[in-house]
């Protein structure tokens, strides 16, 4: 997994401006998936690089193992399609 903290200017554009948005974040281990939404993260406004801190995805791992382990209950579970581009 990528993990950035964010820089003080952005590691692609070099701009110094960035806003705090949400979104929904796919964590993966091993094929197994826990989706997060509304995940806190910052975006350069220049060119849209997202970076996550470290501690939110700490978190996220956190409750992943947790929920995996039955020792916490998830919000709901979903159902995805998937499709293989090379069939
Ligand atoms: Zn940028």
């Amino acid at each position: 997994m990528s993990e950035q903290n964010k820089p003080l200017t952005c590691n692609f554009c070099g701009s110094d401006q960035y806003e705090e948005r949400r979104i929904e974040y796919l964590y993966s281990y091993k094929g197994e998936y826990l989706l997060v939404p509304d995940t806190p993260v910052q975006v350069c406004t220049n060119c849209g690089m997202v970076y996550y801190d470290a501690a939110v995805l700490k978190e996220i791992e956190r409750r992943f193992f947790a929920i995996r382990q039955k020792q916490e209950r998830p919000d709901r579970y979903i159902q995805m399609p998937t499709t293989s581009y090379a069939s």
